[in-house]
């Protein structure tokens, strides 16, 4: 075989790689297959430990052929932080947070888009457009930019006003659209041949899963060459962790890890949770809340203020539900009561988490009160995305506005 060609994760077919349209003709997804030998050449546990501390220290296993078609801006290598007074709490044998808030647009997405963009810039596509419901969009815009390509991003109306305003500062189309994220993909597929645009969206092209992908590879690394038992994932399409469990495979099949795939958790949020119901349908349950897949009526919002998890048709739930029962993994939502108030608890910990970085904690306590977390385990949550893009403009209400220090004491004696 060549360096890397796509290979079918339903029917195993195997074909030429290619930059775009990554649904095999079985419906299936295609996915990047490498040649493992060729990458053991060099791709060793020795050599990774003198690299520069940024997800392309893993290029042997990213398929980009000339490193000058890389598109960077420092994305990749997040600290993994531990909690050890909640392991405490817990009773869990470990709890790391992974920051992908610190990346450079603020949120995970930027693994993805660099390694998107980067193709793009390989197959001398001018032209790219992205439905999200805001972190994709700003990610697409930003690397777009840096790259010379335009972007056209394709985004919710109700979604965070801070980050779609993000999106025209680095150059893109942006524009807002009444309904919900497959409302908006369906827009630029109706539009894709005649605007010449590439569909980057979830599952639309290889990047985003092999960028994605570079976190399941940092996580290992920074354990030692180990996998957690559990990972516990904010999911909306799925990419996050269908990259991870490829990571883990292709660390396996390259001989650096021999231990058992973590259990995936997806978290998703309630009133629209596609992969919980998913999963108790496969399991022989009745779904637990219909999720509603109807465009919102103008003017009615029928889940607002969404949040990163908001998809409410995943482009392959079979592959995603697949891996989570393989894992041995579950599937829950959580409220917005119950984000509420984990974004103030990882806030006491120094920590800004977007809703979704904050419904993996939400998730971890309902999964340690349920006793599906046992004390053997080592549990990583990820933060995906950084608290100040959710943020509304304006001051809260809750935080007074004083000039001196007379209004200080003031304030403190009402
Ligand atoms: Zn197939």
């Amino acid at each position: 075989m060549k360096q890397w060609e796509l290979h079918c994760s339903r029917c195993s077919a195997k074909l030429p790689f290619r930059y775009q349209d990554m649904k095999c003709t079985c419906g299936g997804t295609l996915l990047v297959n490498y040649d493992i030998e060729l990458v053991a050449q060099t791709f060793t546990k020795s050599s990774l430990a003198l690299r520069y501390p940024s997800m392309w220290r893993y290029h042997e296993l990213l398929p980009i052929h000339d490193p000058s078609h890389i598109v960077s801006l420092g994305e990749g290598w997040t600290p993994l932080l531990r909690l050890p007074d909640w392991e405490n709490k817990l009773s869990l044998k470990r709890l790391w947070i992974k920051r992908e808030e610190q990346n450079p647009t603020g949120s995970f997405k930027s693994r993805g888009f660099s390694v998107a963009v980067s193709l793009l810039k390989q197959a001398g596509a001018t032209k790219a457009a992205v439905p999200s419901n805001g972190n994709a969009a700003s990610a697409l815009a930003a690397y777009a930019g840096r790259a010379g390509i335009q972007a056209f991003v394709f985004i919710p109306m109700d979604c965070p006003s801070l980050i779609v305003d993000e999106c025209p500062m680095y150059g893109a189309t942006t524009i807002l659209v009444d309904g919900f994220i497959h409302d908006a993909a369906a827009i630029i597929e109706s539009g894709r041949t005649e605007q010449g645009w590439v569909n980057v969206g979830t599952l639309k092209e290889p990047g985003r899963v092999e960028g994605k992908k570079t976190m399941g590879f940092e996580l290992a690394e920074q354990l030692d060459w180990t996998f957690p038992d559990v990972i516990i994932y904010p999911t909306g399409g799925g990419s996050g962790i269908i990259g991870m469990w490829k990571a883990f495979k292709e660390l396996k099949a390259l001989g650096f890890i021999h231990c058992d795939m973590p259990r995936f958790v997806c978290v998703q949020e309630e009133g629209c949770q596609p992969i919980v119901d998913g999963l108790n349908t496969s399991l022989g349950g009745s779904p637990s809340s219909v999720c509603n897949t109807a465009s919102p009526p103008v003017g009615d919002k029928i889940i607002p203020n969404p949040t990163g998890m908001r998809v409410p048709n995943p482009p392959d739930l079979e592959l995603l539900l697949s891996i989570v029962e393989q894992s041995g993994g579950t599937a829950l939502a959580v409220s917005k009561e119950q984000i509420a108030q984990a974004t103030h608890s990882l806030g006491s910990e120094g920590i800004s988490s977007s809703p979704e970085g904050a419904a993996t904690w939400a998730a971890m306590l309902a999964l340690s009160s349920k006793g599906w977390l046992r004390p053997t385990d080592s549990v990583v949550l990820f933060n995906t995305s950084h608290a100040m893009k959710y943020a509304k403009l304006g001051t809260s209400a809750a935080i007074p506005i004083i000039r001196t220090y007379d209004d200080f004491m003031l304030y403190r004696n009402i």
